[in-house]
């Protein structure tokens, strides 16, 4: 599996276990706005999707604008990391410890978030993720690439494909670690591998959204990438 020369990691469900937090509090400004949703409608229907066509989507449903909505939700949001952290996904430091071991032979990884940059810096700092994507020949490289930056959000491909471009690598060289669909069917837009990681997000639905493989874990993903 590693002809592949880059590994495009997603952030949150992938690196860092923020879906949990995440979904609870955007469950919760959502309810206070009017719509009572709990977590998992939330992870069902919004996990891995940009917040504007969120808002769009909760305006819709309410019949009222929601001008407040996005700040009381970040606001929020940034005070629960702060205040309960968050943990790394089980098994990614043992994968990136497969990687390093590789040598100069390991492929190139990057990050390709809808997040904004700050979001993902506090999140990978506090689990102990932020230093280990430093570019394998060019410590001082960037690896970490925002939609925001991009002005352009999953589904639609052109964060992977502006991290492709920015790493130096071929779309068709990269594999994509997605678990979500709409990062899922951003990949393949973007003429992209990608191997599904089934957490929150069923293995059915990441398939039928273009998955090339699933897996269940980041252990399972040490064999895929590695081992096979
Ligand atoms: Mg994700």
């Amino acid at each position: 599996m590693l002809e592949s020369q880059l590994i495009i990691f997603d952030c949150d469900g992938v690196l860092v276990d923020t879906e949990p937090l995440t979904n609870r509090v955007l469950a919760a400004c959502i309810t206070e706005a009017g719509w009572a949703v709990d977590s998992a409608y939330s992870i069902a229907h919004f996990k891995g999707r940009n917040l504007a066509d969120i808002l769009a989507d909760v305006e819709a449903e309410l019949g009222k604008e929601l001008p407040d909505l996005l700040d009381a939700y970040r606001k929020r949001m940034y005070e629960e990391i702060h205040q309960f952290g968050v943990p790394a996904i089980d098994g990614i430091h043992e994968l990136l410890d497969a990687l390093d071991a590789m040598g100069d032979d390991a492929p190139h990884r990057c990050i390709g978030t809808n997040a904004p940059l700050k979001k993902a810096k506090l999140t990978l700092g506090g689990s102990g993720l932020m230093d280990r994507f430093a570019h394998r020949d060019d410590p001082g490289k960037k690896t970490m690439f925002s939609a925001y930056e991009v002005g352009q959000w999953k589904p639609e491909p052109g964060l992977f494909l502006h991290a492709a471009a920015q790493m130096g690598h071929e779309p068709e060289s990269c594999i994509v670690v997605e678990d979500s669909a709409a990062g899922v069917i951003a990949a393949v837009a973007a003429g992209m591998r990608v191997i599904g990681l089934a957490d929150l997000t069923p293995a059915d639905e990441l398939l039928n959204a273009g998955a090339t493989r699933v897996v269940e874990s980041h252990h399972e993903l040490v064999a895929e990438l590695i081992e096979s």
